[in-house]
């Protein structure tokens, strides 16, 4: 669709100044109706948007089953004890969240600073210490574990706080259980891309390969405990979902024979 505008009213013109020409350019507009973005309010440093759901604030672990075991100490949560998860079930989904490994050393490989987010209770992005430590590179922090090493190595050294901002699309299924579209996940560590966009092979196993099993739309969000007192703070998360537009039906004149 294009509109036109003249050269006198807030007009859109190209000047060849070299041949002294002036072409009129025309606007294009698509054409599609779309609703208002709804208002928010963005957080300052890394807190929560007035749209989010508050995972975890630094009180208490009450949105998350088998919070009680973990221990909650200047406004951070420790892990111990088992994983937890929360209650609420999400489908596509911003997370933000912030962690800190151990800041005494006391092993090396996956036994430093173990943890992990797992969307849907079964995609594991990999919370691991880093930080000048070896180990397989799809089990380093930021990776899909066992599936895509992190792009670059970003991590902060131990005892630090570091923050995990991941945009998280639920994979689609059949009716039949096949996939109708995979899982798709950017993360970004300490504000640096590490996954863009990495559409995932299914679910993530220590002891077998990925593969996907048709589930719910929904699932919790879950952090691992796998022995070592990694500590949370600041958790919240969005759901997000494209703002959809539409193309108005052109009227027809609809003429009539007698
Ligand atoms: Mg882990």
């Amino acid at each position: 669709m294009y509109t036109y505008r003249t050269l006198t009213a807030g007009l859109l013109a190209l000047t060849f100044a070299g041949l002294g020409m002036t072409t009129l350019v025309k606007e294009w507009k698509s054409g599609m109706v779309w609703p208002e973005p709804e208002v928010i309010t963005p957080g300052d440093s890394n807190a929560p948007p007035s749209d989010a759901i508050v995972l975890f604030d630094g009180s208490n672990l009450d949105a998350w089953k088998g919070g009680e075991k973990w221990k909650i100490e200047d406004g951070y949560a420790i892990s111990q004890g088992g994983g937890i998860a929360t209650k609420e079930k999400f489908g596509d989904i911003q997370l933000h969240l912030e962690w800190a490994s151990p800041e005494k050393v006391t092993s090396r490989g996956q036994g430093r600073g173990n943890s992990g987010v797992y969307f849907m209770g079964q995609y594991e992005v990999q919370i691991l210490d880093s930080y000048e430590n070896e180990t397989y590179f799809d089990g380093q922090a930021g990776s899909i574990y066992k599936q895509s090493p992190p792009m670059v190595n970003a991590c902060r050294p131990p005892g630090e706080w570091q923050t995990y901002d991941i945009m998280w699309t639920a994979p689609r299924f059949e009716e039949d259980g096949s996939v109708k579209s995979p899982a798709v996940i950017t993360v970004i560590h300490n504000g640096v891309v590490v996954q863009n966009n990495y559409e995932l092979q299914g679910t993530t196993h220590w002891h077998k390969p990925p593969g996907y099993v048709k589930h719910a739309e929904t699932g919790p969000i879950s952090l691992q405990f796998h022995g070592n007192p990694v500590r949370f703070r600041n958790i919240w998360v969005r759901n997000i979902q494209p703002i959809v537009g539409e193309m108005p039906v052109e009227e027809t004149e609809t003429v009539t024979e007698n």
